[in-house]
């Protein structure tokens, strides 16, 4: 991971109310640090629903905590005639730091293509959020393909007009290990984060490539994320299921002890 600094980021998908949300940001952040958890060493990030941020930003602005936020997705537009959807600019506006892009359950039950992931990209870089883009292939892709193609092919369409040097996340989750249990290997994650990184070379520059975290995400526990660490690609987790049961989630960001 070079000199990347890992993060770890919790997806809580529809899950926790912004009272829940705020009981369990609380009690997070005395877990970590009553474990004297470094914050600068490993970052730590939520994805809580829409309607949690304005209370988690008045939390962690009064209380200091080092915890970022981000939203679990965003509008391609930035106002206008788009009933229920959300303004990057909504999102910054509550200092949230990062915004996910192009979850496999945002591309399969609600049809993102991949067009629609690059005017998210966009709207999020516009707004001074850091995109979280989720790339990942199926259980038939990879039999089809091989591991890195379809990832790769993502990854190459949502930055379609990025500039060079934007920073962003990549989140590789191939979907047949997302909520199943069966999580891909280290050396798989290795292999796909390294072509994905390569990928990244091309379309943002040597250094934004150098410098930009790639995350492992599918049925990561707190068994199974020192392996992933340990590869020289894989710069973080994105956790699902994990990400709700707290002492399960402050084992995996204090996955170095
Ligand atoms: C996810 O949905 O981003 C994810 C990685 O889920 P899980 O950890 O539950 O597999």
């Amino acid at each position: 991971s070079l000199n990347r600094t890992p993060l770890i980021a919790g997806n809580w998908k529809l899950n926790l109310d912004h009272l829940q949300s705020i009981a369990f940001l609380q009690k997070l952040h005395w877990s970590l640090k009553d474990a004297s958890h470094d914050f600068d060493a490993v970052e730590v990030a939520v994805f809580p629903p829409f309607t949690d941020l304005r209370s988690l930003q008045t939390l962690v602005t009064a209380d200091k905590y080092e915890i970022a936020y981000g939203a679990q997705d965003l509008s391609q537009h930035d106002s206008g005639a788009y009933t229920g959807e959300i303004s990057g600019a909504f999102i910054a506006k509550l200092d949230a730091s990062y915004v996910l892009i192009g979850h496999s359950e945002r591309r399969t039950l609600h049809a993102e293509t991949d067009e629609v992931v690059a005017g998210k990209v966009a709207a999020a870089l516009r707004h001074g959020l850091v995109p979280v883009l989720c790339v990942g292939e199926t259980a038939a892709d990879l039999e089809e393909h091989g591991p890195s193609a379809v990832p790769v092919a993502q990854l190459r369409a949502a930055l379609e007009g990025v500039a060079e040097g934007a920073e962003i996340v990549v989140a590789y989750e191939p979907v047949w290990a997302i909520g199943s249990g069966q999580a891909a290997t280290p050396e798989q994650a290795q292999q796909v984060a390294a072509a994905l990184r390569a990928e990244l070379a091309q379309l943002l520059g040597e250094d934004a490539a150098a410098s930009t975290r790639v995350l492992y995400g599918g049925s990561v526990k707190s068994g199974n994320i020192a392996g992933f660490m340990r590869e020289p690609d894989v710069d973080g987790a994105l956790v699902g299921g994990a990400s709700l049961d707290l002492d399960e989630f402050a084992s995996i960001v204090r996955y170095q002890k």
